[in-house]
């Protein structure tokens, strides 16, 4: 099945079937793109989209507010596409960035329960 993905607005959002799906400004907890176990990294760009079987990810640049780092990104995982829907990634996951050293996973954040 074909899904169109694409960057919109000059970056600010990831567009998944001609909707406005992820987009920056969130805040993602990323592995791997900074000194810390886990950046707060505040997205700022989106400069590209990928898919992975059923795994899209964006390239993105922004900044580890933990830090003060500002990173950009390989492909980091923002959902998956379900029976050809877009779901989109808990807020609370981690993203581990899809590069030749660092593999392709999402994690739960340790030490949170995974509920509300
Ligand atoms: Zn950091």
């Amino acid at each position: 099945m074909a899904v169109s993905l694409r960057t919109l607005d000059d970056g600010a959002w990831v567009s998944v079937e001609d909707e406005r799906r992820v987009g920056a400004s969130e805040l993602w907890y990323v592995t791997g793109v900074c000194d810390c176990e886990v950046a707060d990294f505040v997205v700022e760009g989106i400069t590209d989209v990928d898919v992975d079987g059923r795994t899209i990810a964006a390239e993105t640049y922004g900044t580890c507010i933990r830090c003060g780092r500002s990173v950009t990104t390989d492909p980091v995982p923002v959902g998956r596409l379900v029976d050809g829907a877009f779901e989109p990634l808990a807020a609370e996951a981690v993203r581990i960035p899809w590069g030749d050293s660092v593999g392709w996973q999402v994690s739960p954040v340790s030490g949170t329960s995974g509920d509300d």
